[in-house]
């Protein structure tokens, strides 16, 4: 059942926060609604502009109407993660998002609540709700790459003014997370003072936090086992600060680089442990698998099992 994206959100404010998901193939959107069944969880499904063209908007976005389809119970909204006007345009003039998310937040503080505002306009003409950002996170993630000293976390009294001007329906803050797998280079980890003040002058506003892998050790040693490369001093968020920054106001944790951590584990010890296997099937089953599993330990971790049924 698909649900308006400010629904989930209001619902959860305070008390639980819904997973938000960046889906790039089949496996993926499987693996995803298939955890959101099994834990009754509520769940956001994702595109970015690059995951649309990759497989093409229409493809990626059939694939999550066949799953909707396929599981009828799941309670679920489907967000454009980082768009900029052109993409926004495409997906509310398709009528099949439920959200859309304007990414203006490199742009100056007058600038952003400009663009910001006009997105609002035409997104709430067509009853979808709009995730706006103030403040500028380090990282890369797909297309999108800033160096630590651009970065800048979220000023409160520019939010408060933000969110007035803008009439946007949810805010994703600069607290101390990144983007990609090279997280908290400076091991500093999430501001809460940060984020109190701004849940402060925001009561009730849903504010969402982008970079909130975890980017686990453990994972990383065993790609780097199976014949990886990747930086083994990288630091995600850790559950605790997220088990800590959801009373505060933060109602949606997008989860990205975690599902590409996975599935480079999961195909590098496939190829390691089963050199005789050349059927992409087996190892996209694993993978479909594993991913389910993963994402029921962020459904747990956001406290969010069960709760679907409050949508019904
Ligand atoms: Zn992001």
């Amino acid at each position: 059942m698909k649900v308006t994206t400010a629904t989930l959100l209001n619902q959860c404010y305070g008390r639980y926060a819904v997973p938000a998901v960046n889906v790039f193939f089949m496996e993926e959107v499987i693996g995803l609604f298939r955890a959101a069944q099994h834990w009754a969880a509520p769940i956001i499904v994702q595109t970015t502009p690059f995951a649309r063209d990759y497989a093409g908007a229409d493809m990626l976005v059939s694939m999550v109407e066949a799953a909707e389809r396929t599981f009828p119970d799941v309670v679920f909204a489907l967000h454009l993660d980082h768009g900029v006007e052109s993409h926004i345009t495409g997906a509310i003039g398709s009528g099949r998002y439920t959200s859309v998310m304007i990414d203006a937040s490199h742009d100056s503080f007058e600038r952003n609540v400009k663009r910001t505002a006009a997105v609002v306009r035409m997104a709430h003409e067509k009853g979808i709700s709009v995730e706006a950002e103030l403040g500028i996170l380090a990282g890369v993630e797909d297309d999108l790459l800033v160096s630590a000293e651009k970065s800048f976390y979220t000023s409160p009294a520019q939010a408060l003014d933000f969110v007035r001007e803008t009439g946007c329906d949810s805010l994703a803050i600069a607290v101390g997370t990144s983007h990609g797998a090279y997280k908290f280079s400076g091991g500093q980890g999430l501001q809460f003072d940060i984020l109190e003040e701004i849940g402060e002058k925001l009561p009730g506003f849903p504010l969402v936090l982008h970079g909130g892998s975890n980017v686990q050790s453990g994972v990383i040693k065993r790609i780097n086992a199976a014949g990886g490369k990747l930086g083994e001093a990288a630091r995600g968020v850790q559950d605790e600060e997220i088990r800590r920054a959801i009373p505060l106001g933060i109602t949606k944790v997008n989860i990205a680089t975690d599902m590409r951590l996975l599935w480079t584990m999961v195909n590098r010890e496939f190829f390691r442990d089963r050199p005789e296997e050349f059927t992409p099937t087996t190892a996209g089953a694993l993978y479909m698998e594993a991913y389910t599993d993963y994402i029921g330990t962020k459904i747990a971790l956001l406290g969010a099992e069960g709760k679907a049924a409050e949508f019904s």
